[in-house]
């Protein structure tokens, strides 16, 4: 156990999931808020990243400030933002892009500087976000392409979207694996667990990997991403670390709480 107090004493810089990490659905657990003042008070920075891609930026800023956290735009990471890094930085030479996506998510990749082709239009590139209003031509389009050779770009490999209607929200993993079938192309797939997220958090933070933690409630996404870049993963989860099948998890917790209570405990001994 010494390794672990050890490990969370270097400590200075946590990375959270947010739906079913520091709220579920519309309901903030009651242990968020004094999870994050324990972080200010030890001046460990913080970092919430969603692989959800159907909100910008300025409107999770607005939806944590309703759960009366309020934080700065670097400290809001997505796959959004993760998809526009790689084509910065590994093709730099496409800018036109046929989206499926959101009305905001189509108005943030534009607010980069890159076009939003419409249908009539050949682009360079395919990119599928999370899209609640899926448009079934635009679909077909999108296959079309990727079916003709583009490049073609998944933000994020979530099968689901978490939702408390009696409803399963299709998110872009499995779209993805629709047009993965029809077209027998594989995409490239950000968000997590792509450990291009996390490097890009660990350079604008200053902080090496070893110094910073991941918690999450998903193994595939969160718990993989910690692994795939070298930080420790905490999984929230309410089964006891043994019993969560296939477990990866650096350490797993009930809730943030607890992580709270080790943290405080790390910096007596
Ligand atoms: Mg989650």
């Amino acid at each position: 156990m010494e390794s672990d107090w050890n490990r969370l004493k270097k400590i200075r810089h946590v990375v959270m999931d947010m739906d079913g990490t520091i709220y579920q659905g519309k309901k903030l657990y009651p242990t968020t808020l004094p999870f994050l003042a324990l972080l200010r008070s030890f001046g460990i920075g913080y970092t919430f990243l969603t692989n959800n891609s159907s909100r910008g930026i300025p409107e999770y800023l607005k939806h944590l400030e309703d759960f009366g956290i309020r934080v700065e735009s670097r400290q809001m990471v997505s796959s959004t933002i993760n998809t526009v890094d790689y084509l910065r930085r590994n093709r730099p030479d496409i800018q036109r892009l046929f989206l499926l996506g959101t009305k905001s998510f189509r108005e943030e990749i534009v607010s980069y500087g890159f076009t939003d082709v419409p249908m009539e239009e050949e682009p360079e590139a395919v990119v599928a976000a999370f899209d609640p209003k899926l448009d079934f031509e635009r679909l077909c389009k999108a296959a079309w392409w990727i079916r003709h050779g583009k490049l073609w770009i998944c933000t994020h490999p979530d099968l689901e979207c978490p939702t408390e209607l009696d409803t399963t929200l299709v998110d872009c993993g499995s779209v993805a694996a629709c047009l993965r079938t029809v077209s027998g192309k594989e995409p490239i797939v950000l968000g997590k667990p792509n450990r291009e997220m996390m490097d890009t958090i660990l350079t604008v933070n200053h902080v090496r990997a070893d110094e910073t933690l991941m918690c999450g409630d998903r193994m595939y996404t969160d718990i993989q991403l910690a692994v795939n870049s070298g930080v420790a993963g905490v999984l929230i989860s309410p089964l006891p670390h043994e019993q969560v099948p296939g477990n990866i998890a650096t350490w797993t917790v009930p809730h943030l709480g607890v992580l709270g209570e080790w943290l405080s405990r790390a910096r007596e001994i």
